[in-house]
């Protein structure tokens, strides 16, 4: 099965009204291809965000949600408020949430199931840590991770929304796992959603994120699993952002 690539850019917490305009305007001169791109600003420049790209083929992500809809939740950020500004895709269980949030499988799975509520796209981060890959656990991570959210909204939920597998020691690190350490995992990871439903584990799209950068791009979308990558720190710089995307194809 073909399955669309996706690439996405998670900014995390950077940007000013000027860098934002110049980011999203540098952006602007990318050429079609034939994979999805997807932004993820801060809050705060959501819509902004939402204005410079309209009628562009670039798609809105939002960092976060709330599980919670809506009430006494002082700082929060609900899904249906960014359905307001065009969101699409909101990222969940990313693993600085997880490790500085305190952020449970289960509190993963609560965001999912009120992301979906309001017609937004998760896209469900997992991983493991060096610690965990070192004693052989990856995949009982990822499997874990991802059992919760079965748990809670059931397997054909999955074929809604993105899995990006993000190995924890490979964010921001500039450790990136190689093409086959990814494929590896990516295969398991759909191996294991096939053991509940063919037909999801085949249309599930599967990202690769750490680390990823142009000169590493190409050998991981070659990998039949890898559907796309999720992009820290390289998203921030238009040139090389545009450069991962031609990689996809
Ligand atoms: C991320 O934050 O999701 C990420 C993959 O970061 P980086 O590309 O900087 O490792």
């Amino acid at each position: 099965m073909i399955r669309q690539k996706i690439v996405a850019g998670n900014w995390k917490m950077n940007g000013s009204k000027e860098s934002v305009s110049s980011l999203v305007n540098g952006l602007l001169e990318m050429e079609n291809s034939g994979s999805e791109v997807v932004i993820a600003p801060s809050f705060p420049y959501l819509s902004q965000v939402d204005g410079l790209i309209s009628g562009s083929r670039i798609v809105l992500a939002a960092q976060n949600a709330s599980q919670e809809v809506k009430g006494a939740f002082t700082g929060e950020v609900s899904a249906s408020m960014l359905s307001d500004f065009g969101v699409k895709y909101v990222l969940v269980g990313h693993s600085e949430r997880r490790s500085l949030y305190g952020e449970s499988d289960e509190l993963v799975a609560a965001k999912v199931k009120t992301i979906f509520e309001f017609g937004l796209t998760p896209m469900l981060c997992i991983g493991e840590t060096l610690a965990e890959r070192e004693s052989g656990k990856t995949l009982e991570v990822c499997e874990r991770q991802i059992q919760a959210v079965i748990d809670l909204v059931g397997i054909s939920a999955f074929e809604q929304l993105v899995v990006a597998y993000e190995p924890v020691w490979a964010i921001g690190t500039g450790l990136s796992a190689s093409a086959e350490q990814a494929q590896e995992v990516h295969q398991s990871i759909r191996a294991f959603l096939a053991k509940l439903s063919e037909s999801v584990a085949e249309k599930v799209q599967i990202l690769y994120g750490g680390s990823v950068k142009a000169s590493t791009s190409s050998a991981l979308f070659q990998m039949p699993d890898v559907d796309g990558a999720l992009v820290g720190g390289a998203s921030l710089d238009a040139k090389e952002f545009i450069a991962i995307v031609k990689t996809a194809g």
